[in-house]
């Protein structure tokens, strides 16, 4: 008898050491999405993309998607950041098969954490997938922590002024999801700190206030960029192309350009949210070209 197929297995934890702090990023889940253009440059640089596609031994026409939290074990605290999808696509019939559903909760038990172990809920940004992971059911997922949320991102949820067609229903559940907690919230602006080690860093553009954040202990550093860069070879290759789920594109292009600048001259690792798992990497710059260098073993000796 041959051996029977077992079917695809691929790695969603990963963890390790920064400095005294314990970082893992895990992936809640990912998703599998048509064409790389228009979405990024719209029809004008359909052929671009394409060309930069083949390049970079990618298909144009379909792309992996992963989303993909950090936790940050401080030795202190257990501070994580953004929740995922959670239980959105199956509540919501407006987000049936565009989220997936997400797995952070059995991923964290695998990591050793329970839902009630997290101290520190960072949310970057309003978007579904940063913060579906919030509630289930109505519920608090994270019974025990605490909220953080960035002042311009939250006031611009809150509000609900100026907030554009494709994120009208975003509106609403920010409102139902997070509005709810502010009484158990903290909001930050950039430069403020949210415990020791880990300081706010203004990205503004994809959504109005999307904070990344700088984690460091014992002198080793890590950016968390959440969505500054939503794809790891055309958001990079090309900062300047406006991209469909950004909320304030030209904004967005100057965050993208200035992040991928200051990254690339302190050779700073990056965690991103929706970079290839296990998310890590590093910026090379090359006169004014920026490509993504992923993390291989840098982290395991
Ligand atoms: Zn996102």
């Amino acid at each position: 008898m041959p051996a029977s197929m077992q079917g695809e297995m691929q790695p969603s934890i990963f963890r390790f050491k920064l400095g005294d702090f314990e970082v893992a990023t895990i992936m809640d889940s990912k998703v599998i999405r048509t064409g790389l253009t228009p979405s990024f440059g719209g029809e004008a640089a359909a052929a671009e993309i394409k060309a930069l596609a083949a390049v970079n031994r990618i298909d144009a026409d379909r792309y992996e998607h992963p989303f993909t939290p950090t936790l940050v074990n401080t030795g202190k605290e257990l501070v994580l950041f953004d929740s995922g999808n959670g239980t959105l696509s199956a509540e919501y019939e407006q987000l049936k098969g565009r989220l997936p559903p997400g797995n952070l909760v059995a991923r964290l038990a695998q990591a050793g954490y329970k839902p009630e172990d997290v101290d520190v809920i960072i949310i970057t940004h309003g978007h579904p997938d940063h913060i579906g992971g919030l509630t289930k059911g109505g519920q608090p997922v994270f019974p025990r922590a605490r909220y953080v949320f960035g002042a311009v991102d939250f006031d611009f949820w809150k509000k609900g002024e100026n907030v554009r067609e494709a994120r009208k229903f975003n509106r609403e559940l920010y409102v139902k999801i997070c509005l709810p907690v502010a009484d158990r919230a903290t909001f930050i602006k950039p430069g403020d700190e949210v415990v020791p080690g880990i300081r706010a860093v203004e990205a503004y553009g994809h959504s109005p206030g999307l904070l990344a954040f700088h984690i460091e202990s014992e002198g080793k550093r890590l950016l968390n960029w959440a969505d500054t860069c939503n794809h790891y070879v055309v958001a990079i290759q090309r900062p300047d192309l406006h991209l469909d789920v950004d909320d304030e594109k030209d904004k967005a292009v100057a965050t993208r350009k200035r992040i991928l600048d200051m990254v690339a001259s302190e050779r700073l690792m990056v965690a991103g949210f929706h970079m290839p798992f296990p998310g890590l990497g590093w910026i090379e710059k090359t006169g004014s070209a920026y490509r993504w260098v992923p993390h291989s073993y840098q982290l395991n000796l």
